[in-house]
């Protein structure tokens, strides 16, 4: 017996015709647009010079002439360089009304005098052109949206264009964000072009310290040992003063991460608003806080990877034996000092507790984990806990220290990591000042909204609530 077949059953209703978009250029850009788009379930028609010889395509799409291609779709990508946009002049009635999205960027800033896509537009006045995707790398596009390169970025001078375009990105699986009007283009076309901006300030101070830190501890360690013992200790730079200089460029660079959050709360209680706007330093420090955390964190890494090497050092083993050795010759034993039991412990157990906070610092910048994170939780993590690592970082260094304060300094020139605990100890500080509870109180009034009102009558009110 034979049964109806579904279809004939529940006939389908005749499924949309899927939308074909014009792609000029098959190279790498457009050939990964293309694939792109037929998998997101559009149509693909390539413009190209040579649409007979012009290599393999995505399968589905097919290519033809410029002319041709720009006639049966609304919306054309340009994937091609800026240097050839010049023949696009003699298709103005094909691309005529059409949206021309470009995608194009320059080997360098400042190349040309105005952006490609205004270039564009001059060239074809009667188009809607709008600049978009020109962040994505091909190998991005062909892989499909990832969580640290969701966003497409575009601008043009049409809302309906944009909309155009915004809806094939979505489409894509990207999240399409609007930055205005096509005068906006020469700021998305610099973007690629950029070489980690926000990193440079935070590797500048973090070289700066490494270095200054290391000529510190070279001449206190080594040429002091020379001139003044005879001494060669030169051996000791490659894991002693390493191993002296990383936490302390670490606990800097970590306490240099939230001492902008502190010194921006005192400007707000000093002004009574939080409306004004902060100094430009103060902005630019604040926006690479993330940058010094983490190139603290691998400071502190680094700290801790040396730290573990400790045993099987030759000069350590070298030591350890000798002194065994001439204990058994001159028939001594060393007596066991539980404070120095305590306090060597508690020093390792606080770093240990210190650095897994750091850690999980780190972990919860990551883009990745933090879009996971609702922003209370964030701000619990990288506020109260970030706190909670300078605090037990600080510690961790008073403990190596002990009684080394008190020792005299070499030349008049204290431990290095003395000087290391300046700015952490000014900033636990200030901490502590503001989080009193009627400086808290006030603080949190000026964050809610709440504005001093004799900024202007001049009468000085108190500042604390
Ligand atoms: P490409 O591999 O060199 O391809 C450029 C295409 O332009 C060629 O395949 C060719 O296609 C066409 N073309 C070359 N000379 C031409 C001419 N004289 N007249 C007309 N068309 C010509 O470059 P691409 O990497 O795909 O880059 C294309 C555009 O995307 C560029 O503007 C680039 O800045 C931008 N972009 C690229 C990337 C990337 O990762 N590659 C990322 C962002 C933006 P036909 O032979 O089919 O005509």
């Amino acid at each position: 017996m034979e049964f109806p077949s579904l279809d004939r059953l529940h006939p389908e209703p005749s499924a949309p015709e899927q939308e074909l978009l014009c792609i000029f250029g098959t190279g790498d850009f457009g050939r990964s647009l293309g694939q792109r788009l037929l998998h997101s379930g559009y149509r693909v028609v390539y413009g190209s010079r040579r649409p007979h010889s012009c290599g393999p395509l995505p399968q589905g799409a097919q290519a033809m002439s410029h002319e041709a291609a720009a006639q049966l779709a609304s919306l054309v990508f340009l994937c091609i360089h800026r240097e050839h946009y010049d023949f696009l002049e003699t298709l103005t009635p094909q691309l005529q009304g059409k949206v021309l999205v470009d995608v194009s960027n320059n080997p360098k800033k400042n190349l040309y005098p105005e952006a490609n896509a205004e270039c564009l537009q001059r060239l074809i006045p009667g188009a809607h052109v709008v600049k978009a995707f020109n962040t994505l790398s091909a190998w991005a596009l062909q892989n499909g949206p990832s969580d640290a390169n969701r966003q497409v970025y575009l601008c043009g001078n049409g809302a309906e264009a944009k909309q155009a375009v915004a809806e094939v990105a979505t489409k894509l699986g990207f999240a399409a964000l609007d930055k205005g009007s096509l005068s906006a283009a020469k700021e998305l076309e610099d973007f690629p072009l950029q070489l980690f901006p926000e990193w440079r300030m935070p590797l500048y101070v973090a070289v700066g310290l490494t270095a200054l830190i290391f000529v510190y501890v070279v001449i206190r360690d080594v040429v002091y040992a020379f001139v003044e013992q005879g001494k060669d200790n030169s051996f000791r730079i490659m894991v002693s003063l390493a191993n002296k200089v990383f936490p302390i460029v670490s606990l800097i660079m970590l306490s240099l991460c939230y001492l902008p959050g502190v010194i921006a709360g005192f400007i707000q209680l000093y002004r009574g608003t939080k409306y004004r706007r902060f100094p430009d330093w103060l902005d630019r420090w604040m926006l690479c806080r993330k940058q010094l955390g983490l190139i603290a964190l691998g400071f502190a890494f680094l700290h801790m990877v040396y730290t573990l090497i400790i045993p099987i050092r030759y000069y350590v083993r070298f030591r350890l034996s000798a002194n065994t050795i001439s204990q058994i010759r001159e028939n001594r034993t060393s007596v066991f000092d539980t404070t120095t039991a305590w306090r060597t412990d508690s020093y390792y157990s606080i770093g240990i507790l210190g650095f897994s906070l750091f850690l999980l610092l780190g972990i919860t910048s990551l883009p990745s984990v933090s879009n996971a994170l609702s922003w209370r939780e964030f701000s619990f993590i990288q506020s109260k806990l970030g706190y909670l690592t300078v605090f037990f970082c600080t510690l961790h260094t008073y403990l190596y220290g002990w009684s080394g304060f008190l020792r005299p300094y070499k030349w008049y020139m204290p431990p290095a990591y003395m000087l290391s605990l300046v700015l952490p100890s000014v900033l636990i500080v200030l901490k502590l000042l503001l989080l009193l509870p009627c400086v808290d109180r006030s603080l949190t009034r000026i964050r809610q909204g709440w504005e001093r009102t004799d900024m202007q009558d001049g009468s000085e009110k108190p500042l604390l609530t």
